[in-house]
Formats: C-alpha cells, structure tokens, sequence
C-alpha cells in the first residue's frame, strides 16, 4: 500500500471546511427479488436462484416486485420525503461481468421518494438534521470471485468465478443533500447518521440493515473547501464502506488527505476510492464517470410505479414507532435525565438493558449492573458491551438474587466475574464459590460477638449512644464472614447485643 500524506486533523479544520455527501444502498428483506420471482435466501449453491429475467437472457421481461415498492415508500415516510405520484425506473448502462444484463435497472431523475430529512442525535445529545435528497429503488448485482491470487482481489487472480444469486435482489438507495455545517463533527455527524439509518430501517421491518453481511453499505462523499467560501471543492468517493466505524474513519481520513494535497498546492481527482479496514486509509480506485456516460433512460419493459394516495396514508399511518419516539417513550418512563440516556446509548446498551428487564430485572438493577460493572469490562477488554460473555438471563438472575437478598452488591460482583470467566450459570457460581449472603442468626451471631471483643473501644461508643460508631462493627463482622454477611440483620444484632436501641 502507498503512503499517502495527510495533514493533522486540527490543521486540516483550521483552514478547510467538509462538505459530505452519504450515499447508502439497503438491500430490502423482500422473499422475492425486484423483478422476478427468484428467493433471495442467502446462502444457496450459487447461481441456483436464478432464472432468464435476472441473468438477462433475451426476451425475458420483467416485473415488479409489490413488497419492494411498499418498503421503498415506507423509508421514504420514515425519513420525511414526499412519495412521488408517478414514477418510472431507467436503465443505467454499463458493462460489468456481474450485471449479465449490461444495465442496472435503477431510477434515476424520477425517484419514487426525495425531499426529507433525518435528525440524528450526537454524542453530546447535540442533534443535527441531515437532509434527503432522495430515495430510489434498483436491483443488486450478483457477486464475482476472484480465484488464485493472494488478496482475492482481480489483480493477480488466475480466473474469476460468477454468482448471480444476489442479481436482482432489491436495493433502496438513499442519498442525502450536501451535508454542510458539520466542521469537525462531520465523521461523527457520518457515523450518527448511518447508526440512525439502520436503527430506523430495522424498525421499519424492510431489512435487517446488518452491515457485517452488506445489508447496508455506505459511500462517503467528501470535499473540502477553504474556509468562507461557498462553493463546493472537488468530492472524492469512497465505495462500500461496511461498518459505522469504518464510515468515521474514511471521512477522517479524506479530510486529513484533502487538506494535504490542497494546502500544498495540488488539486483532488473526482474519484472513486477504496477504504482499507486495517489502517483506516483510502486509495484510488477509478475516476468517476459522469451521469451522461451511464445513458440513462426510462425503462421500457415496466410499467410506472403511481402509488394511489389512499395506500400511501395508510401505510404512513400504519408506520411503528420510529426509534428516536422510542428512545425517548423509553427515557421518561425510566425518569433518568437526558446525559444518562446518553451514555445508555453511546455504550451500546440500550437492547441489552432492554433485555434483562424483558427477564425479569427491574430497570434501575438493569441498568446498573450493564453500565456498572459489564461497561468496565468491556473497557478493559477492549470489546464491545454486546460481545462480553454474559447474557441478559444471566444478568436478570443475579439482578433477581439480589432483590430476594441472597446476594448483595459485592457478592453479586463476584456472580458476574465467574460467569464472565466461564464458571458457569450464575447459580453454579453461587455454589461453587460458595457466595451466599449468610443472615441466619447463628453463623452471624458468633461474628458480631467476636466483633464487639475485638473492638471494645467502639462497642463503648455505641453503648454510650453513638449510633454512628456501628459501620465499624459491621465492616467488621464483614471482613470476619468474607463479606457475605448480610449487613442489614448484622446491624440488629450489633444493636441487640449491645442493648442499643436502633
Ligand atoms: P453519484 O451517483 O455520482 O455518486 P449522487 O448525486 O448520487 O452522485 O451522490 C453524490 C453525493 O455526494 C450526494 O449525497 C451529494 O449530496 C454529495 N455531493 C455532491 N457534490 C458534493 C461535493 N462537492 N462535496 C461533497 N459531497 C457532494
Ligand atoms: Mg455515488
Ligand atoms: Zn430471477
């Protein structure tokens, strides 16, 4: 891989403003694809989901898939777009040995939705509106496997094979406006953006939006212009980016990459790029053709697509909660304040507390042991808080041991750090290590006695009134019984054995 030359990122925001542009294509969760009647199960042998339509054979026509006009409509109203009375699809030429038919059938100056918008909520709570240019419907391509080379790249490939299973699976593609206004916050603005994206499509119920399969993948569009001016630089874009950290990272680093080659003089190659996972870079992948290279026309083998008024109402009214209505039904009827909520979100644990209360937890001990103690350890372990080994059962059990005071906040530490180490459910954890709360009056009672003689001095205190003076008889009693004493019943006793009233 060349070097490329960056410039800091706080120099490259002293002199330069980004404009961004997202570009991001869903594939729908359709059973059928676009145009044809073919499954698109995943997973199959390839080339075994396909038939004369979506290998382009001659002759073979088309038909739109309903579902996929339905979904297509339901994002558009989800993201505040008019829905177009009438619209046609347009065929997009170009050859690629994945796309049998020589066009993408695409739309492209008729799309069926434009003109919305997406609040999205930043990590300070900060929320920035980015708008929507449009939202179309179009095919994907099938998928080429390059064979016999090191990088499973086409360079130094032997021979490349073809799977036109994904040929024809439907796409929504949604683009956005200029996204100006961001200044050093545009990767995040990028991130918080796509993050909003899936969260809504998922709730939609059109897709399962998982990045990590291509469900959803991302172009960022990027340019920089001097700061105070007005007019747009030369963008690059970089394709198919697949992760929401991947998406910070690539506008990071066209901003860092910009501000070189302008600040020294040079100019930036409208272009397509290609991101790099292991280190976060771009390089150069293709100049970008323009529109007209594509000779776009309408589509002459589908009919329109005039969705009637009354359908469009009823699906706009048929629309489930949207996830920032959610989160906030969520928020207020947890009555924590909006940095809490905050720190909820950006840690990733929403569902998982979420979970835990569906298993029985009550929402202040969900929330404390995903935030508390299983957000430390995913810190520590550099991992995410959905990938620490423990599961929302697991946490609602120990949550439910210590609401029937088998165990208390300490023990219960030590429940989780077994489970995570593998020990086990955490009620083999408990028997295993032995980690009951011990409040029968016997085994306490002969530790409170022993307490008192060895802390005679403090025992007098309290005798002589200084209630106060019996935190140190507890801690005692605690450290006697390895801190599985139950704390309530061992204050009792103190008091009782002293002749103190409570
Ligand atoms: P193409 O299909 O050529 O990529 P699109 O219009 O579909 O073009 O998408 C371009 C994306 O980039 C849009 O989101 C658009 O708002 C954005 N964009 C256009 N010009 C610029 C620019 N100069 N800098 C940054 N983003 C831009
Ligand atoms: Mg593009
Ligand atoms: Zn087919």
């Amino acid at each position: 891989m060349t070097v490329t030359d960056l410039l800091s990122y706080e120099d490259a925001l002293a002199s330069y403003d980004p404009v961004m542009g997202l570009e991001v294509h869903v594939e729908l969760g359709t059973r059928t694809k676009m145009f044809c009647g073919c499954s698109t199960e995943l997973g199959a042998d390839p080339n075994s989901q396909t038939c004369p339509t979506c290998l382009g054979l001659p002759g073979a026509l088309p038909v739109v898939n309903a579902v996929g006009v339905e979904s297509a409509i339901k994002i558009g109203l989800a993201l505040n777009c008019e829905i177009a009375q009438w619209c046609r699809f347009a065929r997009k030429n170009y050859f690629y040995p994945d796309m049998p038919k020589n066009f993408q059938t695409s739309q492209y100056d008729e799309p069926i939705a434009y003109n919305g918008y997406l609040d999205v909520q930043l990590e300070d709570g900060e929320v920035f509106r980015v708008e929507i240019e449009r939202a179309h419907m179009e095919e994907d391509t099938g998928k080429s496997l390059h064979v016999g080379g090191a990088t499973g790249r086409i360079h130094g490939a032997s021979h490349s094979l073809l799977d036109y299973n994904r040929a024809g699976i439907p796409l929504i593609e949604i683009v956005t406006k200029p996204i100006e206004g961001a200044g050093a916050r545009a990767p995040e603005v990028a991130k918080a953006y796509v993050a909003e994206l899936r969260e809504l499509i998922k709730a939609l119920g059109v897709s399962e939006a998982r990045m990590e399969q291509g469900q959803m993948r991302c172009d960022v569009n990027l340019s920089l212009r001097p700061l105070g001016q007005k007019k747009f630089g030369t963008r690059s874009e970089t394709k198919n980016v697949n992760s929401l950290r991947s998406v910070e990272r690539a506008a990071r680093f066209e901003i860092q990459r910009h501000a070189a080659v302008l600040s020294s003089g040079g100019t930036i190659l409208q272009e397509t790029r290609h991101f790099h996972e292991e280190d976060g870079s771009t390089t150069s992948g293709r100049i970008k053709e323009e529109a007209e290279d594509y000779r776009y026309f309408p589509e002459p083998d589908l009919v329109p697509v005039a969705p009637a008024r009354e359908w469009v109402e009823e699906l706009r009214a048929g629309l489930p909660e949207l996830p920032r209505v959610r989160r906030k039904r969520i928020q207020d009827g947890w009555g924590i304040a909006d940095h809490e909520m905050q720190s909820v979100l950006n840690a990733g644990a929403l569902d998982l507390i979420l979970a835990t209360i569906d298993e029985g937890a009550d929402a202040a001990a969900a929330r404390k042991w995903w935030m508390g103690e299983l957000a430390r350890h995913a810190n520590e372990s550099g991992t995410e808080l959905a990938e620490v080994p423990i599961t929302p059962a697991q946490v609602a059990r120990v949550a439910a041991l210590v609401a029937a005071g088998d165990l208390n906040d300490k023990l219960a530490r030590q429940v989780i750090e077994g489970v995570l180490a593998g020990e086990g459910e955490p009620d083999q954890v408990v028997d295993k290590r032995g980690l009951k709360v011990v409040s029968d009056d016997g085994a306490l009672g002969a530790a409170v006695d022993q307490a008192i003689a060895d802390n005679a001095a403090v025992a007098d205190k309290i005798r002589g009134g200084n209630l106060a003076a019996a935190g140190a008889l507890i801690g005692a009693v605690m450290k006697l019984t390895r801190g599985q004493a139950d704390a309530k019943r061992v204050r009792e006793l103190v008091l009782e054995k002293l002749g103190v009233q409570g």
